[in-house]
């Protein structure tokens, strides 16, 4: 693949040229945390961060999204006509997505974008963004990508990846659009991208942690599902939904109607299936009425039936966000592990 080095004077410059093409977003830091925005005129992005609190999903899927408008007045002609609200149209670019996040968006699309079904939300919204990575030196202590189907220096679902040294970044354009991002940057110092591959391998040397996943598959739904440590894993357990929230592959929302006098929208909210009222039917039944019935659901959606349907391996990427944010330190890595490794009689 081309390798470019983009020298560190011409960074400000590309960035300010690639806002007149692109919606450009970028890791900046608030409140202490790093999080991803809008870059606005003069805002770089700021690289010295492990990883951002938040994942960029909410970029292409956003935590509440307008779908419809519509008018309940009978004197308009269109009354109770739902209209699809006209959205942004201008490209987006994610400048220095982790290559954990930009793996993940691969996984959530496999539900997105089906032969049966295509969310049209997302898929415009994914269709239509550049995802620049910025290759990980400096992995955090809780990061397993390099056993949940990715890694630090990881190229799936990128279009470009950057790897950032002294006083330049080399980059290496990983598809059509990709070259066209580092185009309209005016960055295009040719470079052998060569030198990457040794960084990528000290980089992957630092991860710590692992999670085993290789006797998920061999495992039936009903011996996962009545296994004997649900209750045990649940019980710290206070319902937050911070796991979902973070989490970059967790897709899960719900569809509400706000109406104010007599003008209406038609939202779509993120949703978490640790919350009791994920799943409370308008009949008053509640099929996961307990904490322990939905800390199963979340695992077992990950690492059993996520795996079952689609045969390509776990919903998670190894980021290590809901291990870090968990109020009460439950560990995606241990649930695997006592999944991966339940016995029962047969
Ligand atoms: S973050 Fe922890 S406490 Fe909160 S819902 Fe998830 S597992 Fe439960
Ligand atoms: S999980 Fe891997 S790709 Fe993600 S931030 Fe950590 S080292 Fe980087």
């Amino acid at each position: 693949m081309k390798g470019v080095r983009i020298d560190k004077q011409k960074w400000t410059e590309g960035i300010e040229a690639l806002k007149s093409g692109y919606r450009l977003y970028g890791p900046v830091k608030a409140d202490g945390f790093h999080n991803f925005d809008l870059l606005e005129k003069g805002i770089l992005p700021d690289f010295n961060f492990q990883n951002t609190r938040l994942s960029p999903k909410a970029i292409i899927y956003p935590q509440t999204e307008v779908m419809f408008h519509y008018t309940l007045d009978e004197n308009k002609e269109d009354h109770h006509i739902l209209k699809e609200v006209a959205g942004n149209t201008m490209p987006m670019a994610i400048l220095g997505i982790r290559p954990c996040d930009a793996a993940a968006f691969l996984l959530v699309k496999r539900n997105f974008d089906t032969p049966e079904y295509r969310d049209i939300y997302w898929v415009r919204a994914y269709e239509g963004t550049t995802l620049v990575g910025l290759a990980c030196r400096q992995p955090c202590q809780t990061c397993f990508c390099t056993t949940a189907g990715c890694g630090p220096f990881g190229e799936e679902g990128l279009d470009v990846l950057l790897v950032e040294e002294t006083d330049a970044f080399l980059a290496k354009a990983i598809t059509a659009k990709g070259e066209s991002f580092l185009k309209t940057a005016g960055w295009g110092e040719a470079a052998d991208s060569g030198p990457i591959d040794a960084l990528k391998t000290e980089a992957e040397s630092r991860i710590r942690t692992a999670v085993q996943t290789d006797r998920l598959a061999e495992k039936t739904i009903p011996e996962l599902f009545d296994a004997p440590f649900w209750d045990e894993v649940a019980f710290s357990c206070i319902n937050c939904g911070t796991c979902t929230y973070v989490c970059p592959t967790c897709w899960c929302f719900d569809i509400q109607d706000e109406v104010s006098g007599k003008s209406g929208l038609r939202m779509r909210n993120w949703d978490s299936c640790m919350y009791p009222l994920f799943t409370f039917h308008g009949s008053g039944h509640n099929p996961r009425n307990t904490k322990t019935k939905r800390v199963r659901q979340r695992f077992m959606h990950k690492l059993k039936y996520y795996l079952d349907k689609y045969s390509s391996g776990i919903q998670c990427v190894g980021c290590g966000r809901c291990i870090r944010q968990c109020p009460v330190n439950i560990d995606i890595r241990r649930v695997c592990e006592l999944m991966n490794s339940y016995e029962t009689c047969r």
